[in-house]
């Protein structure tokens, strides 16, 4: 079907098409003619190579057809053959007439059918922005590559500074921009190579050989700025490289393996990253997203207490839950590998709340044990900017017809409280007037102002591990801590230290006055039923 829809091009092959309407002409003629003249209604058979001629021809040749019908049937053809009567001249001069109509029509109706199909297949296949293939365009034609080559190299790159483009400058100049970078890509890699619009800012192209020299060219030639309308533009981007067969098998697989090798290169500031298996671990980790909701029904998820302790009588006096994931297909996954990427969607909270209602409910639990500890909550920073984040934990509480809230203790990030933003204090004095105690995570990576401590009053520090790990060889992480527990204690606020891995630690930790301690060295994070058999051990 889809030659119908092809533009005419003139060739040779053009005249061997031409030639047999041209005989069919005749062959009206004759047929006319042996028939007795245009006086029978033979003349119009003629219509049929015209219209067959300007369908495949469009409207130039289609009116040429006309003209030579309308000849063949025109001054040298009787109106009545036995009669010996001849046409009147308006009689064959209007009948070409119609001939030229129906051959110039039907070219012209030719032509639209083929420019709506073309317009349509562009949209279907290209990239309005940058008038290349489009991401569908690329998986197809990949697809086809892959079962014919042995390997291939696929490179994608992304155009980071995408948004702060159109936000400073238009859509219209990021167009511009776009297509710069298009331009010095196919620079590189040459005008045989292909290159596609996987995305508004995602390009990519793929070759049988190495594509490693081109993406340092490609790299090199934005080092520097380039000039919009006369404004410099300096383009960052990054490119993930991925190779056919070892790192996958379908065009779906490679191109995302592409994508997550960029994203690779975002956390280590790599503009060039060649995909890697351990990538992979990640994306199909991040896929897990999807599967949260299940998880937490299922039990696949729970928690692991990992104990704080007195530092004066080493007696524990606080659990704190870690989030663990047994994931039947990747087994124990960390909070690390998923918690980033659940920050970006509202299923944070639900997780949020589900860890507080599930941790409420285990102070109950420990109680009945005899148990009187103290559970902190990981809170993410993303749910105390939401503005009934407060309210949801009140009425949360209030269902679970307990009052275990003087054991309950939330742990922020010191980077959560440096959004300092009024909703966010807002959230921790409302969670405070409830009665549960406020820790400040990872305390040293943030940037809060000791300003921070006399609009919210909250109950302790955890200096972060990173401090307390190395702070034996680094002399000025020993002072920071020395220093951050003379603040907290002038302020009436409690020091953890976290990270407490060696006896080493512990006993320098223990001489710089921190109030509780909390690490491997004491105990790892365990399940519930092995801390609540801790806890009734060193009772
Ligand atoms: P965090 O709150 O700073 O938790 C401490 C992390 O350090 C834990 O890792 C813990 O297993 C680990 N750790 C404990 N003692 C030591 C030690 O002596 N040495 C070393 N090197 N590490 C130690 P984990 O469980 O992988 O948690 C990582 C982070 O995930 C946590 O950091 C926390 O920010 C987040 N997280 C954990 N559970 C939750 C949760 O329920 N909700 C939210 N929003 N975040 C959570
Ligand atoms: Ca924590
Ligand atoms: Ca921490």
């Amino acid at each position: 079907m889809k030659w119908i829809f092809r533009k005419y091009e003139f060739h040779f092959k053009s005249f061997l098409v031409f030639i047999p309407i041209l005989l069919s002409q005749i062959l009206v003629g004759g047929v006319v003619y042996y028939t007795g003249g245009t006086k029978v209604v033979y003349p119009h058979f003629m219509y049929l190579p015209i219209i067959i001629s300007a369908f495949i021809f469009e409207y130039r040749v289609g009116l040429l057809t006309a003209l030579i019908g309308g000849f063949i049937l025109g001054p040298f053809m009787p109106l009545d053959v036995e009669q010996g009567i001849m046409q009147q001249m308006n009689n064959w001069i209007i009948r070409t007439g119609f001939f030229c109509a129906v051959g110039a029509l039907t070219g012209i109706i030719k032509r639209f059918m083929v420019d709506f199909y073309e317009r349509r297949e562009d949209f279907l296949t290209k990239d309005p922005f940058t008038g290349l293939n489009n991401r569908n365009t690329f998986l197809q034609s990949l697809e086809g590559d892959l079962e014919i080559r042995d390997s291939l190299f696929i490179a994608v790159l992304e155009l980071r500074n995408q948004d702060e483009i159109i936000t400073s400058f238009g859509f219209d100049f990021y167009k511009k921009v776009i297509q710069a970078v298009v331009g010095k890509i196919q620079g590189v890699v040459g005008a045989d190579n292909q290159l596609y619009s996987l995305r508004f800012n995602l390009i990519g192209f793929y070759s049988c050989s190495n594509v490693s020299s081109w993406v340092n060219d490609i790299i090199n030639n934005f080092k520097k700025p380039i000039n919009i309308d006369k404004i410099p533009i300096l383009c960052d981007v990054l490119i993930g490289i991925i190779n056919f067969p070892e790192d996958g098998s379908s065009a779906l697989e490679l191109v995302q393996g592409s994508i997550l090798a960029i994203n690779e290169g975002k956390k280590n500031l790599n503009q060039i990253t060649k995909f890697s298996k351990k990538g992979k671990k990640e994306f199909t980790k991040a896929n897990l997203i999807n599967q949260i909701d299940h998880a937490l029904e299922s039990g696949e998820i729970d928690f692991f207490y990992q104990p704080i302790i007195n530092a004066k009588d080493v007696k524990p006096v606080a659990i704190e839950a870690l989030i663990r994931w047994q994931h039947p297909k990747y087994g124990m996954i960390l909070p690390n590998d998923y918690i980033p990427a659940l920050e970006e969607t509202f299923l944070m909270h639900e997780v949020t709340c589900w860890a507080i209602e599930r941790n409420v409910q285990r102070i109950s639990e420990l109680k009945e044990f005899d148990l009187n500890i103290e559970i902190t909550v990981n809170i993410s920073p993303v749910d105390l900017q939401q503005n009934d984040f407060s309210m949801k934990i009140e009425k949360l509480v209030r269902c679970l017809k307990s009052d275990p809230l003087s054991n309950l203790t939330f742990e922020i990030t010191e980077r959560g409280l440096l959004s300092n933003s009024k909703q966010t204090l807002q959230n921790i004095i409302s969670i405070k007037e409830m009665g549960v105690g406020i820790s400040i995570d990872d305390f040293g990576t943030g940037n809060t102002t000791i300003a921070t401590f006399s609009k919210i009053k909250i109950d302790s520090l955890k200096i972060d591990l990173d401090f307390v790990k190395d702070h034996l060889e680094n002399d000025s992480n020993k002072k920071i801590i020395r220093s951050l527990v003379i603040m907290a204690k002038s302020l009436g606020i409690k020091t953890i230290a976290e990270g407490v891995e060696t006896k080493e630690i512990y006993e320098s930790i223990r001489s710089l006055g921190v109030d509780f301690l909390q690490g491997y060295y004491i105990a790892k994070p365990m399940s519930f039923t092995d801390i609540k058999n801790w806890l009734l051990k060193q009772q």
